[in-house]
């Protein structure tokens, strides 16, 4: 039996890169950028006012507070651009996001001004140079604004968008082959027969695999036998990526991994410790990663969680590859099983002061699969301790879909 730390260890160690395509911008959501992105022009592009009012000279409004104002020669809305440049003694009315004219360096807002007679009449006047946004302030052509592994979200598209960016080098998405093994098990739509249970397995690596941004292709159920699965997981060695679900204990019938070795991967580990994930298997075969989680649903998909996740992130190129974590006091008595960290699944609360504490999701048996369901995370109790006390410190990876209250916005 390996550490955990060590597990994850072999398995980064194992990742090589994916190579990159070319995608239409909105196919990129939740991928990684392949290559530095440059930007070929500044944002904005030209000088613009931030304010409904009047673009004028900076310098002469001090004075017509007091004087007979500016002459109001031109109205310049949103997408249009001043006919003329902007003399001496002059005003246009200008609206938030039109480009200032040639000759004007201010805007006032429309609120300080009054108007008479074709002239308006600063009430307070703005510094000079207020109220503008300049050319380049958000953009310079030649920024890198996007770095090679940063990963896609609406603000990244929104700036690509704004920077003329309507394809993007992207990695490309893992392939991932998801096998569910089991003479007991039924694909999901089936009644059940004596002894059998639905394939759930499949469908959580499946969601885990899309949400990894990774391409799942589900390859089914290999009953326990060699022929079968050792034809389904030849097939399955096509792809990037392989995960298969059960049959990697010392049962019987457990002979996944003697066949993919058979297959020519080259085992890196089998057994970790962990409760639940034990007999987790890891090997490779041509770059491809083989991972073999055991059978109860909960231990497939932390399994998944602890090591495909991140691998897959890391195919991607990304840097960012692991959960959001923050420590948590116990709220409840915590007992540690001997030689293994234990993984439980666990509801995260605020305490009166603001910091986090955690309970246990009720039944943590591995096959339980409500206790994911219920989790906002998983909390690793660490295997040489002897038992915590309500308000011992423990690491929480905070889960996708986690219940967050509402946040105390400022009043
Ligand atoms: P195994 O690791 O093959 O010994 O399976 C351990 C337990 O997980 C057994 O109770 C299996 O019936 C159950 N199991 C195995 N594969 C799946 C699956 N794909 N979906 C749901 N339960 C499974
Ligand atoms: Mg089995």
């Amino acid at each position: 039996m390996i550490s955990l730390n060590e597990a994850i260890d072999l398995v980064l160690t194992a990742v090589r890169p994916l190579p990159a395509e070319q995608v239409p911008l909105l196919e990129t959501l939740g991928r990684t950028v392949a290559a530095d992105v440059v930007s070929p022009e500044d944002v904005p592009s030209f000088d613009n006012s931030a304010m409904d009012g009047f673009a004028a000279r900076g310098a002469e409004l001090a004075g017509v507070a007091r004087s007979d104002g500016l002459a109001i020669v031109a109205e310049i809305p949103a997408g249009s651009v001043a006919a003329a440049p902007l003399g001496p003694g002059e005003a246009a009315r200008i609206m938030t996001g039109a480009p200032l004219p040639v000759g004007a360096d201010t805007v006032v807002q429309v609120e300080h001004t009054e108007e008479r007679d074709g002239r308006v009449f600063v009430r307070t006047a703005p510094a000079v140079g207020r109220n503008v946004r300049y050319a380049a302030e958000d953009v310079h052509r030649g920024d890198v604004v996007l770095p090679r592994g940063a990963p896609l979200g609406p603000a990244e598209l929104g700036l690509l968008t704004s920077i003329g960016v309507d394809e993007l080098t992207v990695a490309r998405r893992p392939r991932v082959a998801i096998l569910a093994t089991g003479s007991e098990l039924v694909p999901p739509g089936r009644p059940l027969g004596p002894g059998q249970i639905r394939n759930s397995n499949s469908v959580t690596n499946w969601g885990q695999a899309l949400a990894a941004g990774a391409e799942p292709v589900l390859l089914g159920i290999a009953a326990d036998d060699r022929d079968e699965t050792r034809r389904l997981i030849s097939r399955a060695l096509d792809e990037d990526v392989v995960i298969t679900s059960g049959g990697v204990s010392v049962g019987d019938y457990d002979f996944v991994k003697e066949i993919e070795e058979e297959l020519g991967v080259e085992r890196r580990f089998w057994g970790v410790a962990t409760k639940p994930g034990k007999p987790f298997a890891f090997g490779v075969r041509d770059g491809r990663l083989v991972f073999g989680a055991p059978g109860n649903p909960v231990a497939a998909m932390v399994s998944f969680e602890l090591y495909a996740r991140p691998a897959l992130l890391a195919m991607q190129g990304r840097r960012d590859i692991w959960r959001p974590w923050l420590t948590a006091a116990a709220a409840e008595p915590v007992k540690a099983t001997r030689d293994r960290v234990e993984v439980r699944r666990c509801l995260l609360t605020r305490d009166e002061r603001g910091g986090w504490r955690f309970t246990t999701t009720g039944p943590q048996g591995s096959g339980i699969l409500r206790s994911m369901v219920l989790a906002d995370g998983l909390v690793f109790v660490p295997s040489e301790h002897a038992g915590g006390q309500v308000g011992d410190p423990y690491l929480v990876m905070v889960l996708e879909g986690s219940r967050p209250e509402r946040p105390p916005y400022p009043a």
